[in-house]
């Protein structure tokens, strides 16, 4: 098996990949057109295959790019399974939804966020109510957002960051930058103030497709915690509820849980699977991110300040530009053939154990 070639090495081929895979296995597409375009001036959409019987009582739903510059890793994922006959597996009753790149924008421009500067998987809270606050994040959000990207003035905010982790621990400087903040629109981790085109789509995509289902297995394809290509199946739901129990039952004891402070992500709101709860009620919905592990958490967070710099400050186009777009694209795809054959080989196994859970239900 060679994982490699169902990668791609830009959003465009990703694009071009998926479309014909899901054509060659009988899939029904449909594309959402993204009223933006990406930095070569082409254009952007999220792109969907159905597989399998019209009204099903249960669903795989697979979604790539959440987080845009994390779908060279999910895309790959999807049409390996896609590629290696994984439609033709499901058993009678069970459908599939394959979303690709749901946040083209990011995915596009090599970057974690929405064209708003929004994290997709923060803003799916309830924006009729109070936002979440994050003041461990108002403490050291001059730190993260500085005017200048030169050695003197990343040294003086890694000081400061430093300062922060040796007073509160490592894992707590994680948990303040990625938790998801909603006051700092310019900095990291921004879960925005209104629903985002991302948002709205996926919704719309889920209530299409998989309104009349009972059940429903999602996994949504992150990179950038954990180590090299190795696969964390990152329970979504609360412990004590039966969509907790449910991913322990499907993914075995290697399922993680944020609250229960044995992941590599910390605790985050405004999530995809929180949406779709929210907006399917009446369907249960067992699911985990599979988070894959390429670099160091420092390195990635660097990368991220850098590239948030960029995007305010900078010329992505300049040498530095370049090189910072080099960076943050190695921070979330670790562009090797052995890091892709772990990718894809851990993805069928958690989407088979998808599936299997699905029959069960
Ligand atoms: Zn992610």
């Amino acid at each position: 098996m060679s994982a490699s070639r169902y990668f791609s090495d830009t959003y465009q081929a990703a694009r071009e990949k998926f479309r014909a895979a899901v054509a060659k296995a009988g899939g029904i597409p449909s594309t959402e057109a993204n009223p933006g375009k990406g930095p070569d001036g082409g254009s952007l959409a999220t792109d969907a295959a159905w597989f399998g019987p019209k009204d099903p009582s249960r669903a795989l739903l697979l979604v790539s790019g959440t987080h845009g510059v994390e779908g060279f890793c999910g895309s790959g994922a999807e049409v390996g399974w896609i590629e290696t006959g994984g439609p033709g597996r499901l058993p009678p009753g069970i459908g599939a939804l394959v979303i690709h790149a749901i946040n083209p924008h990011g995915f596009a421009w090599l970057r974690r966020v929405t064209d708003d500067n929004v994290d997709l998987n923060r803003n799916f809270v309830d924006f009729t109510r109070p936002l979440p606050e994050n003041p461990a994040y108002d403490e050291i959000a001059a730190a993260l957002d500085p005017e200048r990207w030169d050695d003197a003035a990343r040294a003086d905010c890694a000081r400061r960051l430093q300062t922060y982790a040796d007073k509160h621990g490592d894992f707590a400087l994680q948990s303040a930058i990625s938790r998801g903040q909603h006051k700092h629109k310019g900095g990291l981790f921004f879960g925005g103030t209104v629903p985002t085109w991302s948002r709205r789509t996926f919704l719309a995509l889920c209530r299409r497709h998989l309104a009349r289902c009972r059940h429903v297995g999602f996994i949504d394809l992150h990179t950038g915690l954990g180590p090299y290509g190795y696969g964390e199946p990152i329970c979504m739901h609360a412990p004590g509820t039966s969509g907790f129990s449910r991913v322990s039952a499907w993914y075995g004891d290697q399922v993680t849980s944020p609250e229960q402070g044995n992941s590599t992500s910390a605790v985050v709101v405004g999530t995809l699977g929180e949406g779709l709860e929210r907006e399917l009620p009446q369907v249960a919905v067992t699911g985990m991110a599979l988070e894959y592990g390429t670099q160091p958490v420092p390195d990635v967070l660097l990368a991220l300040r850098a590239d948030n710099w960029l995007h305010r400050h900078g010329d992505p186009a300049s040498p530095l530009g370049r090189k910072i777009k080099r960076q943050i694209r190695d921070a979330f795809y670790q562009d090797k053939d052995d890091w892709k054959e772990m990718v894809l080989k851990r993805a069928l196994e958690m989407f088979d154990r998808a599936v299997a859970g699905l029959a069960r239900a």
